[in-house]
């Protein structure tokens, strides 16, 4: 069930899988930004690594999400620090309290990730931008919830649903951040942050599962 002690494995896989895939993060990064999006994420997800092995046990899903969105905040730099921590901080408030994350509650978890990203960055879905991720993956959540299926599956279909908005962020111009600069040189090329998006929530489908 996705507990605290889920969250924690959650956001020690996504520490594993942006260490895994640093580089080619970067090499997206290269294409249509400064080449530092793996640096950056690996940079965050490791010092909450840190930060996790002195949170105390029997800690809430909200507790550990409001230690990863402090920790991301203070440690990445650039764009997706902001961005990534402001959508662990909401997603933390939307479940505080919470021992046990049923459907509605998981939704309410990525729908406030989503909003407050959009909140601090302004991006819309379109954009190439992480947004072109998460928007894809709320959706399929509530989808998934208004199908009755599980907890589980529900984070599968959001990860599959960011994985193909990842994809389709290639053969975009940018309107937000450093891609949107290139203009047309932007095109065909994935966005950096959609991608890492993808990453994270598929480490989280594959804790849950
Ligand atoms: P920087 O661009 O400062 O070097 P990163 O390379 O770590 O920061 O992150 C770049 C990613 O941030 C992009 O791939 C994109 O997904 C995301 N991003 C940039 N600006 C915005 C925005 N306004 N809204 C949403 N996402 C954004
Ligand atoms: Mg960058
Ligand atoms: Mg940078």
């Amino acid at each position: 069930s996705l507990n605290g002690t889920w969250a924690e494995a959650w956001i020690r896989e996504c520490a594993g899988v942006i260490a895994e895939h640093r580089a080619e993060l970067n090499t997206l990064d290269r294409a249509i930004g400064d080449g530092d999006h793996g640096e950056n994420m690996d940079r965050g997800f490791q010092a909450v690594v840190l930060k996790l092995d002195a949170l105390p046990s029997g800690s809430t899903p909200g507790e550990v999400l409001k230690l990863v969105a402090t920790t991301l905040i203070s440690t990445v730099g650039g764009a997706s620090g902001p961005l990534f921590g402001t959508a662990f901080l909401k997603a933390a408030i939307a479940v505080s309290g919470a021992d046990t994350l049923h459907a509605a509650a998981t939704v309410a978890l990525l729908t406030a990730a989503r909003d407050g990203i959009v909140l601090r960055g302004k991006a819309q879905v379109g954009d190439k931008t992480m947004i072109d991720a998460w928007t894809p993956a709320v959706d399929a959540a509530i989808d998934s919830q208004h199908a009755g299926e599980s907890v589980v599956t529900l984070l599968e279909r959001a990860a599959d649903a960011a994985a193909t908005g990842a994809l389709a962020t290639e053969p975009l111009v940018a309107h937000k951040g450093r891609a949107s600069y290139l203009g047309e040189r932007a095109i065909g090329h994935r966005d950096p942050g959609a991608e890492s998006t993808t990453l994270l929530l598929r480490a989280a489908a594959e804790t849950a599962a």
